[in-house]
């Protein structure tokens, strides 16, 4: 029977030749998924030896991950702001982004007495949960247009015992009734362009429905501006995450739509959200910070 140490070593070596850059990392990470360790017990049983049944089982993984399957999938969980997100090939995996877009609805409407939450598209459910938790009293609804998401939605609800999150098939807006104090949406941006260059654990795995999205990335964008108003609370925002090269088109589409835009930048300074509002006076002073760059439309 091998060691951990040395099936360790062969699966660095066969992951580098399939062109894995963080071969070792990968190899430790589905090693310690498989036997329920952390990575430090991981090390202190480097030198014990693994069963043939398991051995299979992990052979199988790193030949997943061989083909380009992204870790995540194999794992089958991310960490989602503090969630234990159960993903699939159905969803999309949660993004870094998207937890920042989160970090920041929680920074600046934290205080306020949100009582209905939209999340548009919501996949895994990562946002929408993450919402429910931060937002104990708000009621929030999760549309998504894939039936099979929306399975594995539900199941990270049950799995993080969350109870203030329902979940329902729609397409964008088409079955959402109700009106709501924040509509937020992570919606397919990607251009057939910026497709074509993405690495192949996207290309190959995640749902292209979830990333590429027509007119240059902006079709779904649009829809959910021209169709949220209806749906929204007087004092109500629309936040949604978009492409980096998005912005101005965007704010040049929502001025038939809303009376305020606001572009804000992800971490490594590229335009990454867009905050959607009628009524101005919903912004406070301690709203603007130096990371709020408003383009103005008057
Ligand atoms: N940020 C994602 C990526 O680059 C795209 C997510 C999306 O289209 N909503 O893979």
């Amino acid at each position: 029977m091998p060691s951990l140490i040395e099936i360790l070593t062969q699966s660095e070596h066969f992951l580098k030749s399939k062109g894995i850059l963080a071969a070792r990392l990968d190899a430790e990470l589905l090693l310690s998924q498989l036997l329920r360790y952390n990575r430090l017990s991981l090390y202190l049983h480097l030198n014990d030896n693994m069963e043939g049944h398991l051995l299979s089982q992990f052979q199988h993984m790193v030949s997943r991950r061989g083909s380009r399957e992204p870790l995540q999938y194999i794992v089958g969980e991310v960490d989602f702001h503090g969630l234990s997100i159960a993903v699939d090939r159905n969803v999309l995996i949660p993004r870094h982004e998207t937890e920042e877009l989160v970090d920041i609805i929680i920074s600046r409407f934290g205080n306020r007495p949100i009582g209905s939450i939209l999340d548009l598209g919501t996949g895994s459910g990562a946002i929408g949960l993450a919402l429910a938790k931060h937002f104990p009293k708000a009621n929030v609804l999760a549309v998504d247009t894939s039936q099979n998401a929306l399975l594995t939605a539900q199941k990270n609800a049950i799995r993080n015992r969350m109870a203030n999150i329902r979940f329902m098939v729609s397409d964008w807006l088409e079955n959402v009734d109700g009106i709501f104090d924040m509509i937020i949406s992570n919606p397919p941006y990607l251009t057939d362009k910026e497709f074509e260059n993405v690495q192949d654990e996207i290309k190959k795995f995640e749902p292209k429905c979830a990333l590429v999205a027509k007119n240059n990335g902006l079709a779904d964008i649009f829809k959910i501006i021209s169709t949220t108003g209806r749906s929204l609370a007087k004092d109500g925002v629309l936040a949604l995450e978009t492409g980096s090269f998005q912005h101005e088109s965007i704010a040049s589409f929502a001025k038939n739509y809303f009376g305020k835009f606001e572009s804000m930048d992800d971490l490594s300074g590229k335009n990454r959200f867009v905050f959607l509002q009628n009524n101005t006076k919903f912004r406070l002073p301690s709203d603007i910070n130096d990371s709020t760059l408003p383009l103005s439309f008057n």
